[in-house]
């Protein structure tokens, strides 16, 4: 399973799909891909391999977009299939979330989620993080990057996820537990990915999150990490990579 994220100048595509195919070798069923372009926000997921991927979004591959980011699936909860693929959208539709690892208490957030009137498509403990951030953020009026961490706080499992905000298209907030989430910091622009492999090409510098940090990588701002208990900033130290 692998995650990629691209914030920055370049189309998005290429660099998210081409990602995804380095990290092949970790193993998926289903792939997907989140593209913005300042007006819409275009998805598609699939069953199946990358490939499948490239060969379903066809209508996506000359997007412009300069944000995006793309999951490769290893099902834990909900069979694989193209609805239960990442992205995973919040019922407002303004977020968007791709997520490896597993939310172990998700039943009883999903119960109360359903309460409050929240609907599922998918049978993903990733699809009830992504409304349970949402209902953080509105309960609130947080900013996105505020609600992942109180959010986070009330999940057990483990993750490294990457949230888009609409409404804040010029940032993506990336976590992590227990799962692996490197950042690459170039020049006005950022990568995020399992490994380095999917950026090494573009940049030498990388940051490998932590267990239990969270980062809002923001275009034209310094990088920002905290934990996500308690809410401390850490130095976030910059390896130079081989290339
Ligand atoms: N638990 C999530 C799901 O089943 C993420 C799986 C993964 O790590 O890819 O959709």
């Amino acid at each position: 399973c692998g995650i990629v994220g691209y914030i920055g100048y370049r189309e998005a595509y290429p660099i998210v799909i081409k990602g995804l195919k380095r990290l092949e070798y970790r193993g998926y069923d289903s792939a997907g891909i989140m593209l913005f372009d300042g007006k819409e926000l275009g998805i598609s997921k699939t069953k199946g391999k990358v490939s499948d991927l490239e060969e379903k979004s066809k209508a996506l591959a000359s997007s412009k977009a300069t944000i995006g980011m793309g999951h490769t699936r290893w099902a834990t909860h909900g069979v694989p299939n193209d609805i239960n693929s990442h992205p995973h959208v919040s019922n407002s539709g303004n977020l968007v979330i791709i997520h490896n690892g597993i939310i172990e208490n998700y039943e009883p957030l999903k119960k109360e989620l359903i309460k409050r009137g929240y609907t599922f498509t998918s049978d993903t403990d990733t699809e009830v993080l992504v409304n349970l951030i949402e209902d953080v953020k509105k309960k609130d009026n947080l900013k996105i990057g505020k609600a992942v961490q109180i959010a986070l706080n009330q999940v057990v499992g483990a993750y490294a996820i990457c949230v888009f905000d609409k409404e804040k298209p010029d940032e993506i907030v990336v976590a992590r537990l227990g799962s692996p989430l490197a950042i690459g910091v170039g020049k006005d622009e950022f990568f995020v990915a399992s490994d380095a492999s999917p950026f090494i090409e573009y940049t030498s510098n990388a940051i490998y999150l932590e267990d239990e940090e969270m980062a809002i990588v923001r275009l034209n701002k310094p990088l920002k990490i905290r934990k996500i208990k308690d809410d401390s900033l850490v130095d976030p130290y910059v390896q130079e990579l081989q290339m």
